[in-house]
């Protein structure tokens, strides 16, 4: 691989989508009619909205909600705050929440949100009013029971409170606090669910230690790599670091960085926290992109943006297992090049719905007012998690395809099923 070609221009990431579908629709011979429907999203909302920024000028935002399919319950998915946010980003992050939620059979359907800003560069008194004005505009397109935002990369349970609290003050007062659910991931005092925050890099744990145990695998002295250390790989390299693994390389917007003995992911938190970004730790070597990808370790988590293994950094990578704790990280040259090397894979829709599962318990404890244990929260996750890699793996071997495959089958599966005894209406 070896050309001198300049680098392809990157696939874009709803026809990744698009092909995944079609690939396990090849395999279950799925209704012409469903490919067709579930190939676009129900509704596609785009809002522009203008916020008055801190110096007095104003600015106007673009906003969008995609609503990809309901038919398993109201739409679920998380609110993006990123500057590249763009219409076919969304609708391919609203898709791959319908098919995580079907995987684990949560009774949520797919949906997802973003703002294309920057929220690095913007006050705290900024971000207050974008997202509040992003979420009155929004209006009766969310609803506790309708479609659920929960945060994503940039956003956070401060991010959901103001939603909450703006969505709340909508309507009357004697129903506001029947209005709780209509985000999840909110802070504990405001009605968030203990262990919400690790949940997606829990969740990617559980399904790591499933890997293990089935591949006769300890956990206990591997290393692994990070690709984005905010709150999914954070989080995930802090649990597998209590475990006995050592995590050798991290990656982020600011640099990379390798330490064969092993970094720190509490001391690197605290650095991330206070710097920004992994840049500048001490604790380890600064390296380029091509190091950092070419570093070899047992596990590879990137738990970053979309398209980051590709034919570029698949040809490089030294793992025996990828786990997606970003959505879509994966593009479709990757992922032949991955497998051709006899690299496994934990998809998306399955290693990192630890997210959407606890934000599901979060909006069950909010309806019920309860309020559950961090171990009983943990102990439902390690189920649910443990369950849908079974299945998943289990259909992979039953089909002979790979896992991401068998993700997808198991969730047409189970909406096929809904669509044909419900019919499509009239
Ligand atoms: N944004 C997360 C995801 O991509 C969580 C979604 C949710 O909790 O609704 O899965």
């Amino acid at each position: 691989m070896a050309s001198k070609t300049p680098p392809k221009q990157r696939q874009n990431v709803y026809e990744i989508a698009q092909a995944q579908l079609q690939r396990a629709a090849d395999v279950i011979r799925l209704e012409d009619r469903l490919h067709m429907i579930l190939s676009q999203p129900k509704n596609e909302l785009i809002i522009n909205f203008p916020v008055r920024m801190d110096d007095g000028n104003y600015r106007l935002f673009k906003g969008y909600r995609i609503q990809h399919n309901d038919i398993m319950g109201p739409y679920k998915g998380g609110i993006r705050f990123h500057p590249e946010v763009h219409l076919d980003e969304v609708k391919a992050l609203a898709a791959w929440m319908t098919w995580k939620c079907a995987v684990m059979e949560i009774p949520f359907g797919g949906a997802k949100g973003g703002v294309k800003f920057d929220p690095r560069s913007t006050s705290p008194a900024e971000l207050e009013r974008i997202t509040r004005r992003f979420t009155h505009a929004l209006g009766d397109n969310i609803g506790p029971n309708y479609d659920i935002p929960a945060p994503d990369m940039g956003t956070n349970a401060q991010t959901m409170v103001w939603m909450m609290d703006t969505y709340m003050n909508r309507g009357p007062s004697r129903d506001k606090n029947a209005q709780r659910a209509v985000v999840t991931g909110k802070s504990i005092t405001s009605g968030g669910s203990q262990g919400r925050e690790k949940a997606t890099g829990q969740g990617v744990v559980y399904a790591i230690e499933e890997w293990a145990t089935e591949n006769d695998f300890s956990l206990d002295g591997a290393t692994f790599s990070v690709q984005g250390f905010g709150n999914v790989g954070s989080h995930a390299a802090a649990i597998l670091s209590r475990m006995g693994a050592s995590m050798i390389a991290v990656q982020d917007h600011t640099g990379a960085l390798v330490n064969r003995e092993g970094i720190h992911p509490k001391r690197l938190a605290r650095h991330v926290a206070e710097t920004g970004g992994v840049a500048g730790y001490k604790g380890a070597e600064p390296v380029d992109k091509a190091t950092f990808f070419g570093t070899e370790v047992d596990i590879f988590i990137p738990a970053a943006l979309e398209s980051q293994i590709t034919a570029d950094t698949a040809p490089l990578m030294r793992c025996k297992l990828v786990v997606e704790g970003a959505n879509g990280p994966t593009d479709l040259e990757g992922e032949a090049i991955l497998q051709d090397k006899g690299v496994q894979i934990l998809p998306d829709v399955l290693a990192n719905a630890g997210g959407v599962t606890v934000s599901y318990f979060e909006w069950l404890q909010n309806r019920r007012a309860e309020s559950w244990t961090l171990e009983e929260v943990d102990a439902r996750l390690h189920a649910m998690m443990v369950r849908a890699y079974r299945t998943v793996r289990r259909v992979a071997r039953e089909h002979g395809i790979d896992n991401r495959t068998a993700a997808y089958v198991h969730s047409l599966q189970r909406i096929q099923e809904v669509y044909r005894e419900r019919g499509i209406f009239p």
